[in-house]
């Protein structure tokens, strides 16, 4: 689909990245429709209209799996971005029939409805994940790339964080990731991620609806749910650090991600609506640059003027990865992506809006549902 975009159904449209998209359409002259389940662990138990939704964004509660409700949403629309799904690593291991509904079977219904034809979609993106690789790509000096990077239980027993080669043993530095990485998701939400993915491509491709898959890296930033403690590395620390608690992290601290402003993401979003150029595609959104978790807990406690120490924990959650940075090669030559946010400006446009917050720290709940579980090790 050449141009912009005329009027615009975002699934999960009143969820963090997607009210953010909502505000940038809206802006650009689109008109939204939003259609959110308003799910009570990201919006409270009222199941409110947010606030932060803008205005002019039309709601209409309901499940992104409902058929007849999303023939209603459909009307009219020429792009479907579709952001609804359950979100959560550690909860997905646990509530696995229920992430499978809201993930993969919701997202069966909506292209059920998208393979009738009857509608005026043009274009399709999905919000796929990083979760999708497992772990990241590694590179060892002595034997090259790795083929495929594992830890074992027992290493991590022994507290040995770092992947080492599996032909030498010693250990294998991360490299940028690439779409060509073979997928190897560790957890249940990734599995799902990965069916939405691979569904929506699969289904573009047979019926001539230039679809992109969005592989986003570690979003953050304003309006990330504070008070639910099962997504968002920053959102839970900071929940934890202005309620006065140590944030809580597994392993060393030193196991690291590719933390990309909310913004961002809607330049890619925004960028695969406008230009055919990925069409088909699959493409990573992140920065290229790799944090390490500890690093964002001190960040956030020094811009926060919270004197307050992570509390290394030295155990270890079933499924966790120890490093993922994205290679944003294609979608830089493929769409003209560029990050605009650093992770330092980010942090301080992220503490400024959580100055305004009072979050509930739910965190030491989740980390027992895990514990219970034999999970955590
Ligand atoms: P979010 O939880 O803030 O937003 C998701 C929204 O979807 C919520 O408003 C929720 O009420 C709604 N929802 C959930 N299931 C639904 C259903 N079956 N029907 C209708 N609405 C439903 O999460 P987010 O961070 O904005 O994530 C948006 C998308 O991006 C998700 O698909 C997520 O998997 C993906 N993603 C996010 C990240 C990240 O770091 N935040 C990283 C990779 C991928």
């Amino acid at each position: 689909m050449n141009g912009m975009a005329k009027r615009v159904l975002i699934t999960g449209g009143a969820g963090f990245i997607g009210s953010h998209l909502a505000d940038a359409l809206l802006a650009e002259g689109a008109k939204v429709r939003v259609l959110d389940a308003l799910v009570p662990q990201v919006h409270g138990a009222g199941r409110k209209r947010p606030s932060y939704l803008h205005p002019k964004a039309e709601l209409i509660v309901g499940d992104a799996g409902n058929l007849p409700v999303v023939t209603r949403c459909l009307k009219n629309v020429d792009v479907v971005v579709h952001f609804a799904a359950a979100v959560g690593v550690g909860q997905s291991m646990y509530e696995i029939a229920s992430y499978v509904a809201s993930n993969t079977q919701a997202t069966a219904n909506l292209l059920q409805v998208l393979s009738r034809k009857k509608h005026k979609v043009r274009k399709l993106i999905v919000a796929s994940s990083m979760s999708i690789y497992g772990e990241g790509a590694y590179r060892c000096a002595r034997c090259g790339p790795l083929a495929s990077a594992f830890r074992a239980d027992a290493s991590l027993m022994a507290k040995q964080w770092e992947m080492a080669c599996p032909s030498c043993s010693t250990p294998a530095a991360a490299v940028p990731t690439p779409e060509t990485k073979a997928l190897d998701p560790s957890s249940i939400y990734a599995i799902t991620k990965r069916d939405q993915e691979e569904m929506c491509l699969c289904v573009g491709r047979a019926y001539g609806l230039p679809t992109v898959a969005l592989r986003f890296f570690n979003v953050y930033g304003e309006r990330q749910a504070l008070s639910n403690p099962y997504t968002g590395v920053a959102a839970i620390f900071a929940s934890r650090l202005l309620n006065g608690q140590p944030p809580l992290i597994y392993e060393d601290g030193r196991q690291s991600r590719d933390f990309v402003h909310v913004s961002d993401v809607v330049q890619a979003v925004l960028l695969a609506i406008r230009k055919p150029d990925a069409d088909y595609q699959a493409l990573n959104v992140g920065t290229g640059r790799a944090t390490a978790v500890n690093d964002v807990a001190v960040v956030l406690a020094k811009s926060l003027g919270r004197a307050i120490q992570p509390k290394i924990l030295k155990t270890f959650r079933a499924g966790d990865i120890r490093h993922c940075v994205a290679d944003i090669t294609k979608i830089t030559d493929r769409l003209g992506y560029r990050p605009q946010v650093s992770f330092e400006e980010g942090m301080t446009r992220l503490t400024a809006w959580l100055c305004s917050q009072k979050p509930k720290d739910r965190t030491a709940r989740a980390a027992s549902q895990l514990t219970v579980r034999g999970l955590v090790r």
